[in-house]
């Protein structure tokens, strides 16, 4: 099974959630973690999923840490490239660890729909 990381800016985040309910099939084949508030509202969708810190709590840095650990596969994260963010550094550590660690990491919908085409169940 995929773990699978769902992160999204709260511009983005229904956005993520008409992306996960969308491939519902797929989705309930992985192992999914997310950040404090997009876990609410993916967990509110019918998902199980492990909710970290929110994101400017340190969620973001606690998934970077998955990522160096090797406990993550991949890393969805719908970012809102108009909005300013607190945790900006925390989210370029993360975009960092992953092509440290070669973990794919898509921060768009169109490259998510991409990437969960690849998964195989
Ligand atoms: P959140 O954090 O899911 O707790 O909103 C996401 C983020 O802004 O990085």
């Amino acid at each position: 099974m995929k773990r699978i990381a769902l992160i999204a800016h709260d511009g983005k985040k229904a956005e993520l959630v008409s992306f996960v309910l969308r491939h519902k099939t797929r989705f309930n084949h992985c192992v999914l973690f997310a950040t404090g508030t997009t876990g609410q509202h993916i967990n509110n969708a019918g998902f199980i999923v492990t909710r970290l810190l929110s994101g400017p709590m340190g969620g973001d840095a606690q998934i970077a840490t998955m990522v160096a650990n090797k406990e993550l596969d991949i890393v969805i994260f719908f970012r809102d490239p108009l909005g300013r963010h607190p945790h900006e550094p925390d989210v370029q550590m993360l975009m960092r660890l992953c092509d440290v660690h070669n973990i794919p990491l898509v921060t768009n919908p169109a490259g998510a729909e991409l990437i969960i085409d690849g998964i195989s169940l």
